[in-house]
């Protein structure tokens, strides 16, 4: 019979790389340099060729990632930075972590992503009650597609401050031509296994232009350290990334750029068949997407969820909560306008299966299956 569809199938990227993957890890465990190995340093090189930006800084997770880029900026208490409500808590989380605050910002109903007018008040507001001092913005690129860099960079200059990119879903996307990883003064990503690119347990990068910003984050995730780990210059973490995570990278890397096109292919296709039927994802005429998820809007989503899992395709709501009313942040300021996106949103989104491995046969049922569902 037919194989199961998956939401996202990491077993047929293993079969492809096939042996080269035991190939890496082996290498990694004949050397024993498990942490700080030398693949680790390669990674990082071909992260920077591939992206075009001049450091990149590996790390434990893409959490962590957003934690180092705030203390290597030197934001903390008695600072603020603007964070999109409608996100993965982990934005938000780091901001709290580092001991800033984060203001919550509406996004576009149609990007999912950071809405600048919403940004703007929250940053006007937030002078004029002169309690916190604007530090940054840490803008997110939903599902893959990046934020519109060309007006959050703007707003950045006219305030004076950091533009911090969480780019844990849209490694590999475009905005304007210019490559993810240079668009922010730091940008964060992530290689959780289901991200665009994911390694086999939790990884992170921070990549940068800036020589002095790369610095601090190399001091801060052994511990801040100076000359060694045993000298200590600031307060840092445990932060660094695996050297046998930094080999799985390696491997991955190389087809990364295939797999981009291939997770095109099945966004457009997607986009072909499903149109007249659910509010398909928006690009931006200067996007392109790494297609960390294909998000559709339906008025009845959890009946069609309902309904597909019956069908045997699994799906996924991301998020069903946006940050400004989870109970661990509803005390943290927001925009003074209401974030009505960022609350109507979880009421009609809805992930399908995306992955680059998907053949034409599963993606007709999924196709069909939506189409049946919502006849
Ligand atoms: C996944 C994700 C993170 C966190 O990455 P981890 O590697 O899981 O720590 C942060 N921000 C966004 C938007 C994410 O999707």
């Amino acid at each position: 019979m037919f194989k199961d569809i998956a939401f996202v199938d990491l077993a047929a990227q293993r079969e492809r790389l096939g042996s080269r993957m035991q190939v890496a890890i082996q290498r990694v465990l004949d050397h024993g340099e498990f942490i700080m190995g030398p693949e680790v340093a390669q990674l990082e090189e071909r992260l920077q060729s591939f992206c075009g930006a001049r450091h990149a800084v590996t790390c434990s997770s893409g959490t962590d990632a957003l934690y180092l880029a705030l203390r290597a900026l030197e934001i903390g208490r008695g600072d603020a930075v603007f964070v999109p409500s409608f996100t993965f808590s982990a934005t938000g989380e780091a901001v709290v972590l580092a001991g800033a605050t984060p203001i919550f910002v509406d996004v576009h109903a149609d990007t999912f992503n950071i809405d600048c007018d919403s940004l703007n008040a929250a940053i006007k507001e937030t002078i004029s009650a002169n309690r916190l001092t604007p530090r940054a913005i840490m803008s997110v690129d939903m599902f893959g597609q990046p934020a519109d860099y060309t007006l959050i960079r703007q707003v950045a200059t006219v305030h004076n401050l950091h533009l911090i990119a969480d780019a844990a879903q849209s490694f590999g996307a475009t905005w304007n031509g210019e490559n993810v990883g240079t668009l922010g003064d730091v940008t964060t990503t992530s290689f959780y296994p289901a991200k665009p690119l994911g390694c086999y347990g939790d990884g992170g990068a921070v990549l940068t232009n800036d020589d002095s910003t790369a610095d601090a984050l190399r001091s801060l995730r052994v511990h801040g350290m100076g000359v060694d780990k045993f000298d200590n210059v600031t307060v840092g973490i445990n932060g660094r990334l695996d050297t046998l995570q930094a080999s799985i990278l390696l491997e991955k890397l190389a087809i990364f750029e295939d797999e981009l096109k291939l997770r095109d292919q099945v966004a457009n296709s997607y986009s072909e068949q499903l149109e007249q039927i659910v509010e398909c994802p928006q690009l931006a005429a200067r996007a392109t997407s790494s297609w960390a998820q294909y998000t559709v809007k339906v008025p009845n989503r959890d009946q069609l969820q309902e309904s597909l899992r019956d069908l045997g395709i699994p799906t996924a709501v991301f998020y069903r909560k946006p940050m400004h009313l989870q109970g661990a942040y509803a005390s943290y300021p927001q925009a003074p306008t209401d974030l009505v996106n960022s609350e109507n949103l979880p009421d009609s989104v809805l992930s399908l299966p995306m992955h680059p491995y998907m053949d034409q046969e599963q993606q007709e049922r999924i196709i069909n299956a939506v189409k049946a569902c919502t006849a």
